[in-house]
């Protein structure tokens, strides 16, 4: 069987052995207490620069964090219950813009781009500005 215990971001628990990993976004420097996703017990840890400084040892609730998925050793039990694993970070989660149009060729097949219409061009700047010179 694997052996997690030296992996700084891989917090396997010593009661239920679930492994959890802890996801460099939130845990490069850490120091506090996380919530094993299988059994719910607490565990201290501190962590530097990825690197795990002390830890993990058994601490009371609450949590300050919660990992960011976990599985058992033998990878067939996966936890994601987001009621014991934080969900994923999304990438330009704030993101709010309009779909680039898409139309069909000829042959039916989808193509990007196509005329722009007056509404289209609502908010984007004419080209002589981004090229920074008249034409
Ligand atoms: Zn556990």
């Amino acid at each position: 069987m694997a052996d997690f215990k030296h992996c700084s971001l891989l917090l396997e628990c010593g009661k239920c052995e679930i492994v959890n990993y802890l996801d460099p976004f939130t845990f490069w420097f850490f120091d506090g207490k996380v919530k094993c996703a299988g059994c719910g017990a607490i565990w201290r840890v501190k962590i530097d620069n990825g690197a795990r400084v002390s830890g993990p040892t058994e601490d009371k609730a609450p949590h300050d964090k919660l990992p960011g998925f976990a599985q058992s050793k033998d990878y067939k039990t996966k936890i994601t219950d987001t009621t014991k694993v934080n969900p994923p970070v999304m990438a330009r989660a704030d993101f709010v813009g309009k779909p680039i149009p898409i139309y069909k060729s000829i042959r039916g097949k989808p193509v990007s781009g196509g005329p722009l219409k007056a509404e289209d061009l609502v908010g984007s700047r004419p080209r002589f500005i981004m090229e920074g010179r008249h034409k």
